[in-house]
């Protein structure tokens, strides 16, 4: 039986000095109940936390972790730019190299300018095709997560619905009234909201692959209908590629869907564990920025040399070694195999989303394609599921509003472990 005394301990002490004792609400175990788990250190595939127990994890910390915690080279890498000094506020040949490289890996980028953040990259985005058109007005879709910044907030997923926050206060009027919200995969409301506002709609941001609400895949002509509409409509497509840039392949969701992005956003994985996004795209559009045209936006440590050398050292082995990814898929697939089976063998209502390395169980009759439909799943049963899995040393993120992300450190063994984990907590909740 795991103990987890000192993770208790922490979360009080946290409280104390830290809103809810977190620095960004979903890990605070709000939803699902309990202790959050406090963190002393990982490696490959496991999670160690401050009682000194042992986790497979499939967070990855939200995503970033593709080839597992304490990677070498990343750490390698880190170590030898850090004797350097950490930040010029000046340009260096690492931006240049990294910028190269995004070219390189990805269809559909000309240029690129690295941020800090994942928000920070789609509110770039967003300005620059307001810019960029002069229109004012966006569309978005329910369910969707693109940041914290105001006017995302709007039917937004992660914690905003894990919490279900339906406003969220001290976003004023004015930021949101130019938000649009169609439901994800219903082409024909976005039509509606085109016809609604002729010539008054500036783009179209989406989670190319939805993992804000769970996994939620688009369907058969969804995403072309959207790049249709853009081209026709001289709108800015951009896929928010923050969890799916380099995830699904070398290329992302363009690459693995052929789908065309105007403009594409990217965090996560792109800084191996340290604080990176950047926005990306067509260079017509991307030389309305700063300093070329006048759509301003800027950064202290905007590619920064720590996180340019983490994210590079990581991107540069995805790039040399695609393997990665199919190995990904087998392993994906091979744990989608054993959860439906022991799910289906013990009848529990259940639908399992996945693609490349992302995948949400959902506990649901109905297949889960937007939110309302993923909103539906049973919550309870989500709950007790997570924390059987966690006292069994399974970390699955504590909201049913989330993707799993796999990383390639994970052996079969861990798969095993965690089939048999979930075998074992179906048969205590039913
Ligand atoms: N876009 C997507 C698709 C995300 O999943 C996230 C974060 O989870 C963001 C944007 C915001 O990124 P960050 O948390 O780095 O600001």
């Amino acid at each position: 039986m795991y103990e987890y005394t000192s993770s208790k301990s922490l979360f009080e002490r946290a409280q104390q000095s830290i809103p809810g004792g977190v620095n960004s609400p979903v890990r605070a175990f709000k939803s699902v109940g309990g202790t959050p788990l406090f963190i002393e250190k990982a490696e490959g595939a496991y999670l160690y936390d401050a009682d000194g127990n042992r986790y497979v994890d499939y967070i990855a910390s939200w995503g970033p972790m593709i080839l597992g915690h304490a990677y070498r080279p990343v750490i390698e890498a880190i170590k030898k730019q850090a004797e350097k000094s950490t930040s010029f506020g000046a340009p260096t040949a690492l931006e240049v190299e990294m910028a190269e490289l995004i070219r390189s890996m990805t269809p559909n980028i000309d240029q690129v300018r690295m941020v800090n953040s994942g928000t920070e990259a789609c509110m770039s985005a967003i300005r620059l095709a307001r810019g960029y058109t002069g229109k004012n007005k966006f569309i978005k879709f329910e369910g969707c997560y693109h940041g914290h910044a105001d006017m995302f907030l709007v039917k937004a997923g992660s914690g905003v619905a894990t919490f279900g926050i339906q406003e969220v206060p001290g976003v004023t009027k004015g930021a949101s009234q130019d938000t649009l919200v169609a439901p994800y995969n219903d082409l024909e409301a976005v039509k509606q909201l085109v016809a609604d506002h002729k010539n008054e709609i500036a783009a179209i941001i989406i989670e190319p692959v939805a993992g804000n609400m769970g996994c939620v895949l688009p369907e058969k002509g969804f995403l072309e209908g959207l790049r249709k509409v853009c081209t026709q409509e001289n709108m800015v497509l951009i896929l928010d590629e923050v969890m799916t840039g380099f995830r699904l392949a070398k290329g992302g969701a363009q690459e693995k869907l052929k789908i065309d992005a105007d403009l594409v956003t990217y965090g996560k994985v792109i800084g191996a564990g340290l604080p990176v996004g950047a926005f990306a795209g067509r260079r017509e559009i991307m030389q309305h920025i700063s300093p070329v045209g006048n759509v301003y936006q800027a950064g202290t440590l905007s590619g920064n040399p720590l996180a340019m050398s983490a994210g590079m050292a990581l991107l540069k082995e995805l790039n040399a070694h695609p393997e990665h990814y199919s190995e990904l898929e087998a392993k994906t697939t091979y744990l989608r195999t054993g959860l439906e089976k022991v799910l289906a063998g013990m009848g529990i209502d259940h639908k399992i989303n996945h693609l490349g390395s992302m995948i949400t169980v959902f506990f649901s009759k109905a297949p889960v394609t937007d939110f309302a439909s993923a909103a539906a799943a049973c919550g309870e049963t989500f709950k007790k599921f997570f924390h059987g899995l966690l006292k069994r040393g399974v970390y699955l993120p504590p909201s049913a509003f989330e993707s799993w992300f796999l990383n390639n450190a994970l052996t079969y063994d861990d798969l095993d472990f965690t089939i048999n984990a979930a075998a074992e907590t179906c048969r205590e909740i039913l």
